[in-house]
């Protein structure tokens, strides 16, 4: 079985096409600037060159059209006919409270995806494009979608409501999400498996990457995670404040004469890691600016590791206690110094981390210390296969 998975931003479009018949990656690839002058499709097979396509694409349905000349070319094409794709699997953001797992798309699941766009009016939009681009270019392949929000509708009232007036919870549905839910569901189901299944599990995933995020999760289900109604709230993170006192919007918005709206993207594209370091958002650029000595740099990378201490700290305690903490993500997979400084900052919970086997980067380790109360590990995340393998299984159940 061949699946296609997408993941259709507003402007942009992402691909992967899988074998499920060992879960390979035959191709992948990105269109961007679609609707832009200048669009263009990087197309990666698996073991050759990448191919360039420098073509117009003025929508979603041109840009799935150019994806599927790259999947069929002479060069660099990995299957002979469009034909040979068995269903396709999209990532979508936002599912609100409608989705707790995920769903073969149909008339009824798109107007539900259309009734969450006030909650992610960024990428719902942008998703249903991909959907339906896909459905008119190739109607009769089954389609499904993958919420990155529908593993944290386990969470109970007490982790996702917000302390304000009941009645916007009411009306506008104001309440903790989450997202990252297709890595953390992929994270802590392989943690699972290390541990050996234990009654009770009791896993804290950190996807710590661009964006990042923590969940709490007991039994395989997802108790409390740090992500919001948005994904601004939380651990400051590349560009995101992560989690302020809400009263400095109103102040910032009065002083600098900005809308509250502005200040929002403030809070989401020039702030964080970036803001603090006045480097960079990407923590490779911190890390060389700590070495060579920037102060500022080193705080914003305090008070990143300071925040998931904090937050693993808390969700010790919701969980009563803990079986795994795993790391996952860009850095979470490839940052050793951080990963050590979090751990040896939570000693006081008897985490121990092994410093040698720690040295690892982007391969699942278990990098437990000795003594460590804890098991510790390296997961790398894989949420294009976590969607394929949804999608492999709603259509073998249909
Ligand atoms: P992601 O959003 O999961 O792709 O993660 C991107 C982030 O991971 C960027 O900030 C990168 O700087 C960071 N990252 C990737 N490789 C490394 C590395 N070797 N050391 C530290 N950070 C890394």
């Amino acid at each position: 079985m061949k699946i296609l998975v997408i993941n259709a931003g507003s402007s942009s479009l992402k691909y992967q096409l899988f074998d499920m018949e060992n879960e390979a990656v035959m191709a992948k690839g990105l269109c961007e600037r679609i609707g832009i002058n200048g669009s263009v499709l990087t197309h990666k097979p698996t073991g050759s060159e990448p191919v360039k396509y420098v073509e117009d694409m003025p929508d979603h349905v041109a840009a799935i059209k150019l994806v599927f000349k790259a999947l069929t070319a002479s060069n660099g094409g990995v299957i002979k006919d469009m034909s040979e794709i068995n269903a396709v699997g999209h990532r979508v953001l936002h599912g609100g409270d409608k989705f707790s797992e995920s769903i073969v798309i149909d008339e009824k699941v798109k107007a539900a995806i259309r009734e969450c766009i006030p909650l992610g009016p960024l990428h719902n939009p942008a998703n249903l494009m991909g959907i339906e681009a896909c459905e008119k270019i190739m109607p009769d392949v089954p389609q499904v979608a993958v919420f990155d929000t529908a593993f944290h509708q386990t969470m109970p009232p007490k982790a996702y409501m917000y302390a304000i007036p009941y009645e916007y919870y009411e009306k506008y549905k104001i309440r903790r999400y989450g997202f990252h839910g297709t890595s953390h569901r992929f994270i802590s189901a392989r943690t699972l498996e290390l541990l050996g299944h234990p009654e009770n599990a009791r896993v804290i995933t950190c996807h710590l990457g661009n964006g990042s995020s923590i969940a709490a999760i007991k039994d395989g289900k997802c108790v409390d995670t740090s992500m919001g109604l948005t994904p601004l709230e939380g651990l400051p993170m590349g560009t995101r404040s992560g989690s302020i006192d809400p009263a400095i919007v109103g102040i910032i918005s009065e002083n600098e004469k900005l809308s509250a709206a502005e200040v929002v993207s403030i809070l989401n594209k020039q702030s964080g890691v970036l803001a603090i370091s006045g480097v960079s958002s990407d923590f490779r650029d911190i890390e060389d600016a700590v070495a060579k000595g920037n102060e500022r740099a080193k705080l914003a990378l305090e008070m990143f590791e300071y925040e998931i201490v904090k937050y693993v700290g808390s969700y010790i305690a919701a969980l009563g206690g803990l079986d795994a903490l795993v790391f996952a993500g860009g850095i979470g997979e490839n940052g050793p110094e951080t990963r050590e400084s979090i751990v040896n900052q939570l000693h006081t919970f008897g985490l121990k981390i092994d410093a040698e086997k720690n040295k690892a980067r982007g391969k699942e380790v278990d990098i437990t210390g000795e003594g460590s109360s804890a098991k510790i590990f390296i997961v790398p995340t894989n949420e294009e296969l976590m969607i394929a393998r949804d999608t492999k299984n709603l259509i073998a159940a249909r």
